[in-house]
């Protein structure tokens, strides 16, 4: 039960953030007007706005249009709603805070391909002082990234800044299993989606739910 109320909170923790991402991006203000369809402008009641299980119940659609909401805020419910529970478990404020800040990166990767540097800034920070053993791998994890992203021009500067805290986090054994995990996430879901042609793929969301189910396992085995 209690564990539903987490998941709930951050799945409308989610849908929050994602509004306030979405309209600073557009130059809209936060609290006024009240949440509308993108398409046809009607104003969304409280039935739309149930976290994740109003996206569910209408398939992803405008109750008045038809249109096709996009899936984003529906992904960043989720995402978080189980971050929360994430944190139910164990009470790690670190795995939470990764999480939250993972979850900006991932809407700004959307939207606009890029993150904020100051995403990753504020996760070396909080994390060094508590992981102080995970710096020597953590900085070879990376390093070996940038010659890659040298070489084949594949992650982004960005996507390899947000990994050096996630690698100190994690330590060496999870890391790896964790770049694997997010790299195997990519390939399906492309392969899935044949999505091919888009010539940069927004690799956040992958580690994301990379790192969430990393941290899960991490939690399982513990
Ligand atoms: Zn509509």
């Amino acid at each position: 039960m209690i564990l539903t109320l987490l998941f709930f909170l951050g799945a409308s923790f989610g849908s929050f953030l994602t509004l306030v991402l979405f309209r600073v991006h557009q130059k809209i203000s936060i609290i006024r007007p009240r949440s509308f369809c993108d398409c046809c402008h009607h104003p969304l009641n409280i039935k739309d706005l149930i976290p994740v299980i109003s996206y569910l119940f209408c398939r992803g659609k405008c109750r008045f249009c038809n249109y096709n909401f996009s899936s984003q805020s529906f992904q960043m419910e989720f995402y978080l709603g189980l971050s929360l529970v994430n944190w139910g478990l164990t009470f790690d404020w670190l795995a939470l805070l990764i999480e939250i800040v993972m979850g900006i990166c991932y809407l700004t990767d959307l939207q606009e391909l890029r993150i904020y540097t100051i995403c990753p800034l504020i996760l070396i920070t909080c994390i060094l002082p508590f992981r102080l053993a995970n710096l020597i791998s953590s900085l070879f994890l990376t390093t070996i990234l940038f010659m890659v992203s040298f070489l084949k021009k594949g992650l982004g500067v960005g996507d390899i800044l947000l990994l050096f805290p996630l690698f100190l986090f994690l330590g060496l054994t999870m890391s790896l299993f964790f770049l694997i995990l997010s790299c195997s996430l990519v390939i399906i879901i492309y392969l899935l989606s044949q999505h091919f042609i888009q010539k940069k793929i927004p690799f956040v969301p992958y580690l994301s739910w990379g790192f969430l189910f990393t941290n899960f396992l991490i939690i399982t085995l513990s």
